[in-house]
């Protein structure tokens, strides 16, 4: 054989049409670990599994006879220690020296295989890196849903809360905290609007001998009914409060003295003329109204002035503060 061909970097094989090895190089020798003897004269299927040699007769012998050649035929032959080694084989059929023959060159398959295994391994790490990422990306959409769910709760729990620390818990109205603020609040609007408005202090006659009559629950009780008729007869940007004891406060906005002494005289009337299971109840209402020189401090102290000023002059009354001088 020719010596390039005996070394060339592929295995080569030259068979009988009856599958007789005539000739090998020492390429194919050697990777396969087969001596010359081995293999030359031997059947060619003799280093072929059962399933390989099905191949090489059912798709092998019939190509060759009809077009003369075979491409690319992806064949397993076993090496000297039995394994199967991969290949892959073009065969053309050649007359030489009068005797038919079959040429066969061969390829190891091994690197293919491998690269074909590591593809194989990282496409299904890809998959499983995906199937993890969505499971990861489902379980950050739940919790997301959790924490929006929770944050919902807080702020609903917020809302109460500031409810909760700005209303009277006897009478269900504003907490004088909240009227506090509120006063403040209008006070610095009215810096900017000078839009009027009048703050009342309310405060039941001879409440502590309903106490003593009646019993401190029925004391409360009153509270309560009070409570009810002064928002049943506020408008809903009135601030209504109590601001401690049997005291209540009102903020009017927009009201200047004339409406404010209207208003406080409706309520005066509506609790006098209320049914109270004490008997009579009556209260006493200090007004004053702001003016661009008054602080909450001011305008409380004016307002409370006045109310001294009612209770001083037989109670039930109404007195704002501009006429207690009369
Ligand atoms: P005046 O006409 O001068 O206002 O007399 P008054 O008796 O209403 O005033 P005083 O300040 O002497 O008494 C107020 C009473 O209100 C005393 C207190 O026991 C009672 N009081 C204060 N807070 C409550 C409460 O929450 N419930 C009840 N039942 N009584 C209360
Ligand atoms: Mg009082
Ligand atoms: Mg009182």
């Amino acid at each position: 054989m020719d010596e390039r061909l005996n070394h060339a970097p592929c295995g080569y094989i030259s068979i009988t049409h009856e599958g007789i090895v005539r000739d090998v190089n020492q390429t194919f020798l050697d990777k396969m670990g087969y001596k010359h003897e081995d293999l030359v004269e031997k059947h060619f299927e003799s280093i072929m599994s059962t399933a390989n040699k099905l191949i090489f007769h059912s798709y092998f012998y019939p190509f060759i006879n009809l077009n003369g050649h075979v491409e690319e035929l992806f064949i397993n032959l076993k090496d000297n220690t039995g394994q199967s080694i991969p290949h892959i084989l073009n065969g053309r059929r050649f007359v030489h020296e009068g005797e038919e023959v079959i040429d066969c060159v061969l390829v190891q398959m091994g690197k293919r295989i491998d690269y074909e295994l590591e593809l194989r391994t990282a496409k299904k790490q890809i998959e499983e890196a995906y199937w993890e990422k969505d499971q990861a990306h489902a379980k950050l959409k739940q919790i997301h849903k959790e924490i929006e769910h929770k944050q919902k709760e807080l702020m609903n729990m917020n809302s109460i809360l500031v409810e909760l620390s700005t209303t009277d818990k006897l009478t269900g109205l504003r907490n004088r905290r909240f009227f506090q603020e509120k006063l403040e609040e209008h006070i610095i609007q009215f810096s900017t609007t000078s839009e009027p408005f009048s703050l009342l202090i309310i405060d039941i006659d001879h409440f502590k001998q309903v106490n003593d009559t009646w019993g401190h629950q029925t004391g409360d009780d009153v509270l309560e009914n009070l409570a009810s008729i002064l928002q049943l007869h506020s408008r809903a940007d009135d601030i209504v409060a109590r601001y401690g004891g049997e005291e209540f406060v009102l903020i009017l906005p927009h009201v200047g003295v004339t409406d404010s002494k209207i208003i406080a005289e409706r309520l005066r009337h509506a609790v006098a003329h209320a049914s109270w299971k004490t008997g009579n109840l009556t209260v006493s209402i200090g007004i004053a109204t702001m003016d661009s020189n008054d602080s909450d401090v001011t305008l409380l102290k004016k307002a409370d002035e006045a109310l001294y000023f009612a209770k001083e002059h037989g109670r039930n009354r109404v007195i704002h503060c501009i006429d207690m001088n009369e």
